[in-house]
């Protein structure tokens, strides 16, 4: 991890956590964002990725997608989306932890305020579990034809894994 990352949750950890939990921030997030604990769920692993959203944890956004989409995110727009927005609540909307063999789903509002007004971001965000660790599968970036080996590795056509349920 990059010394930036480790900078800012020190100052951090007695506070709230910004994903909403209630914990403080040492207690929840912060140990996913150093890297010292694994998200235990895919649910964790959304939590932490909001939380990383509003501290600007851009490389903890890149290193929880799906390792093979991983150089096709745009770190530069996700500095300078998480730069200039204010994050101001997550609520989980529903979480199903078994949406395929390996798969988890996530629905989820993320809200934000733009201008001093309040919106929000109404997603269902699909995970994958590979060798141990929960990933964020990506479907904003290039996805593979169906036909095509899946993004997660898992040696199944896309269209049969994680595209069927994107
Ligand atoms: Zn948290
Ligand atoms: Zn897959």
């Amino acid at each position: 991890m990059k010394e930036k990352t480790v900078e800012k949750p020190t100052a951090l950890s007695a506070e709230l956590c910004p994903c909403q939990s209630g914990e403080s921030y040492a207690h929840c997030c912060a140990p996913l964002h150093q890297g010292t604990q694994k998200a235990k769920t895919a649910e964790q692993l959304m939590r932490s990725r909001y939380a990383a959203y509003a501290l600007q944890l851009v490389d903890y956004i890149v290193e929880t997608t799906v390792p093979s989409q991983q150089t096709l995110l745009d770190k530069a727009a996700l500095q300078q989306w998480a730069e200039n927005t204010k994050w101001v609540g997550l609520e989980i909307v529903s979480y199903q932890p078994r949406v395929g063999k390996t798969q988890s789903a996530v629905e989820f509002k993320a809200i934000f305020e733009v201008d001093g007004e309040k919106r929000f971001h109404h997603e269902k965000s699909l995970f994958v579990h590979i060798d141990g660790h929960w990933f964020f599968v990506d479907p904003t970036v290039p996805l593979p034809a169906m036909k095509q080996p899946c993004v997660c590795g898992s040696g199944k056509k896309f269209k049969h894994c994680c595209g069927g349920l994107l």
